[in-house]
């Protein structure tokens, strides 16, 4: 091998030698990158999982005397809900489907007349779906995405017939059958746990006050009331 032939694989080999270098350098500063990265993405999900999320959820609503005081309650708390309302209570009460709106609270579906999903009476419950939808878009101006069918009957098929999402529930404190404020709130906070979805009514003195006490009570353990379509997000 003459000189220049040796000088010329001696440069090759130092300029291999630097790039080899520079790039396993390259390849550490981006594992720390990534490292840094997967340290701020774990601290975000501890975060979140130090405020874990509820939704509290009313049917049969809305009520000309509990929904307002309902509303002012939420509102004083800053707790977000969903409500779904029944046709006729809507058309009978425009202005507090608008308030609901306007607080920043979920409006779905709870059917026109609370009809029963059963093997006879599909084509009239569909009908009593978008009547409700159509009242509910006029009051707000927007679509209804969301459906609490009644008693929890529903049939699948009509989730693509609608494009409507069926939002049932996880905790049930019957608090229709019962005035027992404190057996509600106990029920409730006992059985609650991330992504609870509650079911209750805005229609009785003792539901708006349980609720609102099961709002008190879960803050301070750290939840944070949000609408359902909050929870399907995640
Ligand atoms: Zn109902």
């Amino acid at each position: 091998m003459s000189e220049l032939s040796r000088r010329l694989t001696g440069t090759a080999f130092l300029l291999c030698a630097v790039f080899l270098g520079g790039f396993g350098i390259m390849m550490q500063w981006e594992d720390a990158t990534g490292v840094k990265e997967k340290i701020a993405c774990m601290a975000k999900q501890e975060t979140a999982a130090e405020n874990p999320k509820i939704a509290i959820t009313f049917d049969d609503g809305p009520d000309p005397v509990w929904t307002p005081q309902l509303l002012d309650g939420l509102k004083e708390r800053g707790a977000k809900a969903s409500f779904f309302l029944m046709g006729k209570q809507a058309e009978a009460y425009p202005e507090l489907v608008l308030r609901i709106q306007e607080e920043g609270h979920l409006i779905g579906n709870h059917t026109y007349s609370h009809i029963q999903l059963n093997q006879k009476n599909r084509k009239v419950f569909k009908e009593e779906l978008v009547k409700t939808n159509e009242l509910l878009t006029k009051i707000t101006g927007e679509e209804v995405a969301f459906v609490r069918p009644p008693y929890g009957s529903w049939d699948k098929s009509l989730e693509a017939e609608l494009t409507m999402f069926p939002v049932l529930w996880t905790i049930d404190p019957m608090d229709w059958s019962s005035s027992n404020v404190s057996g509600i709130v106990k029920k409730v906070t006992d059985e609650a746990k991330e992504n609870s979805v509650i079911l209750m009514h805005d229609a009785y003195s003792s539901s708006v006050t349980a609720a609102l006490e099961i709002v008190d009570k879960l803050q301070k353990e750290g939840y944070e009331f949000v609408t359902v379509d909050e929870l399907m997000l995640n």
